[in-house]
């Protein structure tokens, strides 16, 4: 984001001028590699002030996917897979059947579902993981898996057991962190599993290093943003098992307490959630058909009260979640007033980014880090998310245009229109 904060500090031991040669290095080679790839984008180093950026390489008109990407590692949150939200171990697809989930999550175990035809869950491509029995949606998943990190992370015959350290590493994390979850310890776990796996390690650590990094002091305050306010103790009890389960010489500066910090600023900075599930699968497929008015109403009505019950009973924790690292997105920056959206298309972990109205060659693409809800707060407000959970302040269009609005919370706003 900032190209002053990326360089001035990063996880890595180098003095200031070889970092500072080793960030520009890597930034051409990976704008030029993506310049290979995508014919849409390409990342510019311009602007001195936002540091990266992501340019539009043609014009797009409004729901044209600008990219798609898959992400370099990415991992279902702990608490959601303790609560049997069954997702692929690779992709984060939703496993469960449509009319499954619906009645786990309604505690209906007698809900049918209309039109089976539009659940796309497909059980009999399911494999297992041959030593720890975890599940894949399909041989795919389950090869890149292995290649890419399981080998490292299998706990084969051991999954259940309370002794082994990988277990204890979750079981921490569980008792730290609570719902709603923003992170994974797993996603670290896969991270230096990653650079043990890895047969070209300055590759995929060149893969990291493109992250947008933050000063010590940030790192700080993400952390506290992550884990609460008492996270110094919790924080050096996950060092230690992370460096007794995973310790890795190529990224030994991982293992230090301000390393291990870092990376976590890293992950909390830089994280994108993911959200699958089969119901919506199943919807979006519903709302596809071409069905005669009468059908659609009553179907459109089922799904309108299904939505009421899944609410009622299970409140937002919908999905099945998770976070990933994903290197292209990354660049993008935000505005308040986006011209692009992050979209999972097929129920799992692979982003198509979808432009929200006409974007002309060379103009920037630009999301949005806040929710839905969070971007139609005042400006303060907005600003005050941006600035906790991102570090930087927001000077879109939108921030500029209401610059001279006064410094007040929604919350407060809300108070005054009460009042009136
Ligand atoms: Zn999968
Ligand atoms: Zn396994
Ligand atoms: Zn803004």
């Amino acid at each position: 984001m900032l190209l002053l904060v990326l360089l001035t500090v990063s996880i890595f031991t180098f003095d200031i001028l070889e970092l500072f040669n080793f960030e520009v290095s890597f930034a051409k080679k990976m704008a030029a590699s993506i310049k290979e790839k995508h014919d849409n984008v390409e990342i510019s180093l311009e602007s001195l002030k936002k540091g990266k950026s992501l340019i539009s390489k043609k014009n797009f008109n409004e729901e044209d996917i600008l990219f798609e990407e898959r992400p370099l590692v990415s991992s279902q949150f702990l608490w959601n897979e303790f609560y049997k939200y069954e997702a692929c171990e690779y992709c984060l697809r939703s496993l469960e059947t449509a009319e499954n989930q619906s009645r786990r999550l309604t505690e209906d175990p007698t809900l049918t579902l209309p039109l089976p035809e539009c659940d796309e869950t497909d059980q009999s491509k399911y494999v297992n993981c041959p030593q720890c029995q975890i599940t894949y949606c399909c041989q795919e998943c389950q090869k890149r898996a292995w290649e890419e990190y399981h080998q490292t992370l299998c706990m084969g015959a051991s999954r259940q057991d309370e002794n082994h350290p990988l277990y204890k590493l979750q079981e921490m994390w569980r008792n730290i962190h609570f719902p709603p979850e923003s992170c994974s310890i797993m996603l670290i776990a896969k991270m230096i599993a990653l650079v043990k796996q890895s047969k070209n390690k300055s590759d995929i650590l060149e893969r990291f290093s493109g992250f947008v990094k933050t000063t010590i002091n940030e790192d700080e305050a993400l952390v506290h943003k992550m884990m609460g306010e008492k996270f110094q103790e919790p924080l050096e009890m996950l060092r230690q098992q992370m460096t007794d389960t995973l310790y890795e010489d190529t990224v030994q500066h991982w293992f230090t307490p301000e390393g291990f910090r870092s990376l976590f600023a890293l992950v909390g900075r830089n994280g994108q959630g993911i959200g699958s599930s089969s119901i919506s699968t199943w919807v979006k497929n519903c709302e596809k058909l071409d069905l005669a008015e009468e059908k659609k109403e009553e179907v459109d009505l089922f799904i309108d009260k299904l939505y009421e019950e899944l609410e009622k009973v299970s409140g937002s924790f919908l999905d099945c979640e998770g976070s990933g690292l994903y290197s292209l997105q990354s660049t993008c920056n935000h505005s308040c007033l986006p011209n692009a959206e992050i979209t999972f298309p097929y129920n799992n972990n692979i982003m198509a980014v979808v432009a929200k109205e006409q974007i002309a060659t060379g103009q920037e693409i630009c999301i949005s880090y806040l929710s839905e809800c969070d971007l139609s707060r005042s400006r303060h407000s907005r600003q005050k998310i941006l600035k906790e959970n991102y570090l930087f302040t927001c000077e879109c269009p939108k921030c500029l245009s209401e610059a001279d609005d006064p410094d007040m919370t929604s919350e407060e706003e809300e108070e005054m229109d009460d009042e009136d």
